[in-house]
């Protein structure tokens, strides 16, 4: 991890620039590669991450880990997993407009540090905290989209394909693509057990 990576992380482990510092347990900063190419999002850390300060480490997670391993991905070398809120929601909750705004300014700090070539917004919460507070996962999941020079995929987050496993397929196709990208963009050679 790079001097500047290290010195954000330090800053953001101390933050009280919003309510939920009051009741976290731990900061969750974020997991992976801070040079990875693809960057994963998500909405703010459970029960689970914030005893361990660590990003998707309970159910959600599990899943998210055997999606990334469908893919060829693992979380140390290809990717780095965070959140549009690095404290817990009280309830798991989603975090509220001003919590967002908040702590979004440490997410944009990361993206341009970990500068990766795609995006993956995993579920409402973080289409609308990156791109568009009106938009819903539901219409844009599986488009590619361009953010400041960036490629983002949305798609829907683990916890609501373990409410519904009829979302997996469509999760299953928004990968693939990603897959198809990353061999485009980063390593014709990737190769992953299923594609
Ligand atoms: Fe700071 Fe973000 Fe935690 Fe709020 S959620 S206290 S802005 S790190």
């Amino acid at each position: 991890m790079n001097n500047e990576f290290e010195k954000l992380k330090a800053g953001v482990e101390n933050c009280t620039k919003c309510s939920l510092s009051k009741s976290r347990t731990k900061v969750v900063f974020g997991e992976g590669n801070p040079e990875a190419d693809i960057l994963l999002i998500g909405e703010g850390p459970g029960y689970d991450e914030d005893i361990k300060g660590l990003p998707f480490v309970g159910r959600s997670g599990q899943l998210l880990d055997k999606i990334l391993s469908a893919c060829g991905f693992n979380r140390k070398e290809h990717v780095f997993i965070g959140n549009i809120v690095k404290c817990r929601p009280p309830q798991n909750r989603a975090p509220l407009p001003e919590e967002r705004l908040a702590c979004v300014p440490y997410l944009l700090k990361q993206i341009e540090l970990i500068n990766p070539k795609i995006i993956i917004l995993l579920g409402a919460t973080a289409l609308q905290g990156l791109i568009d507070p009106n938009a819903r996962i539901s219409i844009e999941r599986g488009k590619w989209k361009t953010w400041n020079n960036r490629l983002v995929m949305p798609t829907y987050h683990p916890a609501a394909l373990l409410r519904n496993p009829n979302l997996k397929k469509d999760v299953w196709e928004d990968f693939k693509k990603v897959v198809f990208k990353y061999r485009e963009l980063v390593n014709p050679k990737h190769s992953s057990e299923y594609l």
